[in-house]
């Protein structure tokens, strides 16, 4: 009976053993959602628009750091380790802190040219591709060109339907949820952008000239029929000197453009100074959406700034 007994706990362990053995074997997809890792708080917004229950997103900048300059903190390189798909803005909009995380995650999926690495900047248009060599003297330029992209609702259309195509890639057997998440999102969208089209473009000649802080405007000033005028910084990256400031409020004198916009965190002051000197309005535009915050409710908080 004892014997009978020690032989039937065996048997126990050993089918035991034997099934989670094989829980360990199956593809994990089995059991999870996709993991997704985005650089940028819209590149998150995008995975979730798309990806809905069927993916788990993980946002790595907030949306009030500078995409230039992100801490790479410890627990980026964690998330990234187990991550299926890694969404980034590329054109070295994040070259000074994304490229030491993807090689601390040890995880070669989410290398370039890995099968879970998109760079969503292929998506896109390029606008400000340098046509002559580069050097540090012109200050921070990109050499793939301006890397603003994700400030326009029409590019960030387009990355989401390159992220749609890759998640169904990933997980072809969600594909059918994701196109029509994606379509949901493109119709929600158009009317946004038309919206958004008609209302700038009712505005008088003069008033769709505009100052920008840094050169990062120039999708959202395409999409909205919008003219940069001028930037407050004399190269990018570089602070405006005095002299820069006078030369600058002496031109708006004379093209009276109504906006001065900037990111939330760049310096004020000069912008302040040049508002006062000139009578154009200081827009602090929220650029990137805080955290679960839906795509079009973002685009239409930005676009109540003006
Ligand atoms: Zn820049």
């Amino acid at each position: 009976m004892k014997e009978l007994n020690i032989r039937a706990v065996c048997r126990a362990i050993c089918v035991g053993t034997a099934f989670l053995l094989m829980l360990l074997c199956l593809p994990s997809s089995a059991f999870a959602e996709l993991r997704v890792v985005a650089s940028l708080p819209t590149l998150g917004a995008v995975v979730r628009e798309i990806g809905g229950p069927d993916v788990t997103v993980e946002t790595m900048a907030l949306p009030t750091q500078d995409p230039h300059f992100v801490d790479p903190r410890p627990d980026y390189i964690l998330k990234l380790s187990r991550a299926d798909l890694l969404v980034y803005n590329g054109m070295e909009l994040e070259i000074g802190w994304l490229p030491p995380v993807q090689k601390g995650a040890r995880n070669s999926k989410v290398l370039e040219g890995g099968t879970g690495a998109l760079d969503a900047s292929k998506f896109i248009e390029p606008r400000n591709v340098p046509k002559t060599k580069i050097d540090r003297s012109l200050g921070d330029i990109h050499a793939l060109g301006n890397p603003h992209y994700l400030y326009s609702l029409p590019c960030v259309l387009r990355v989401s339907k390159g992220v749609a195509d890759k998640l169904s890639e990933l997980d072809p057997e969600h594909a059918d949820a994701y196109r029509a998440r994606y379509d949901a999102f493109k119709k929600k969208a158009d009317q946004t952008i038309e919206t958004a089209r008609k209302r700038f473009a009712s505005l008088p000649e003069s008033q769709r000239s505009i100052v920008a802080y840094h050169d990062s405007m120039v999708y959202l000033f395409d999409w909205l029929g919008l003219d940069q005028m001028a930037t407050v910084e004399p190269k990018p990256g570089i602070s405006p000197s005095p002299s820069h400031v006078s030369t600058l409020v002496a031109q708006m004198r004379v093209s009276k453009p109504s906006w001065i916009v900037q990111e939330v965190w760049q310096p004020r002051s000069a912008s302040k100074k040049i508002a006062d000197l000139t009578g154009s309005k200081l827009v602090v535009l929220p650029v990137f959406p805080d955290k679960d915050e839906d795509l079009i409710a973002f685009f239409e908080r930005m676009l109540a700034a003006f």
